[in-house]
């Protein structure tokens, strides 16, 4: 049993006692999530191996646009949007239709996986919700594959995009259940849970994951991956905090989001929900600098730089990091 192996014993011992199909027991996990920093090169050498049987050497680039910003009455401790932050950001209910079909386009013309949108709040009315559905029915029109990070949709909501044609929502877990309270208090963790639920039984692809670095233990960080094993969504992100002036984390001591801990994190990810589309999200620039080629050993999906600003300096910079590491990235758009 892996919980039973000491740190000091041999790496074969480690990583030729798991299956190819790993289903960790949460002592397991966290015996790895706890490796010390010199064994970081075994765990990459077996979460490698599982990247390359389920996702070869493809790594796919996504796009994100903010479709509503700002305003949100829920109190997410980390998030710049919220009405708990003070945070200078522009904020708007909805994004000029020229931007949001630019960067469809440019999606669809850079053969990138995927456009996604983010949207502010956690309730919507059917009337946005049509509005949001007219929309996604224009871009559906070039052949992208389209997701959606949005708050707490109604089944009737859900279907109206699905109807138009959106192919997956991304509803983030964000912490473990027993630490969520710390982070917000305006909704809970089990209505996330429940609503992910809904959405794959109405057949949506989900896209779910976390934000590491917000005060969370260790174990918390295990506890959410069991979750999100449970759950087994398409694609898994994970964030890396990145503290935001006028936000309650604002002052956040990242100094434990070592290069190092921050791979063990990902591969730990990609062991325990092998056949993900494991993400590093947010962080990425700042936690992964020079250090790509390994980055993208486990993870097999990353925004394109620039976020909700790309421009095509972004995108050929992130090509090329993904040409430079031995990777090539994916074209699934049409
Ligand atoms: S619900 Fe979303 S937009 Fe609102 S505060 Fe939380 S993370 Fe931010």
């Amino acid at each position: 049993m892996l919980s039973e192996i000491q740190s000091n014993e041999p790496a074969n011992e480690l990583f030729f006692s798991i299956g190819d199909e790993p289903a960790l027991s949460r002592d397991e996990a966290v015996a790895l999530i706890n490796l010390p920093d010199d064994r970081v090169d075994e765990l990459l050498l077996r979460a490698g191996a599982l990247r390359k049987k389920y996702k070869g050497d493809r790594v796919g680039i996504h796009l994100l646009t903010n479709v509503r910003s700002g305003n949100c009455s829920q109190n997410c401790a980390y998030c710049a949007q919220s009405c708990r932050s003070s945070a200078d950001i522009e904020t708007y209910r909805w994004v000029a239709e020229d931007k949001l079909y630019q960067d469809n386009s440019f999606v669809h013309d850079n053969h990138l996986s995927m456009h996604c949108m983010g949207l502010s709040g956690m309730k919507f009315s059917d009337e946005e919700i049509e509005k949001l559905a007219e929309r996604i029915r224009v871009m559906k029109a070039e052949g992208t594959h389209l997701c959606c990070s949005i708050g707490f949709l109604t089944e009737k909501q859900a279907l109206m995009l699905k109807e138009a044609g959106l192919d997956r929502i991304n509803h983030n877990l964000n912490s473990s259940r027993s630490y969520y309270p710390n982070i917000c208090t305006t909704h809970t963790y089990e209505q996330r849970v429940e609503n992910i639920h809904m959405l794959q039984r109405l057949g949506f692809e989900i896209c779910s994951g976390g934000i590491i670095g917000m005060g969370e233990s260790r174990e918390d960080v295990v506890d959410m991956l069991l979750d999100l094993r449970e759950i087994n969504p398409e694609a898994l992100p994970i964030n890396f905090l990145i503290p935001i002036p006028g936000t309650p984390l604002a002052d956040t001591d990242t100094s434990a989001l070592t290069p190092a801990y921050c791979l063990k994190v990902l591969c730990l990810a990609r062991l325990m929900v092998p056949k993900a589309d494991i993400r590093c999200a947010a962080g990425r620039e700042i936690y992964f600098k020079g250090r790509e080629k390994e980055l993208l050993t486990v993870v097999n999906s990353i925004f394109a730089s620039g976020y909700l600003t790309a421009d095509g300096q972004g995108i050929s910079d992130t090509l090329q990091m993904i040409t430079d590491a031995g990777f090539t990235y994916e074209i699934e758009s049409d």
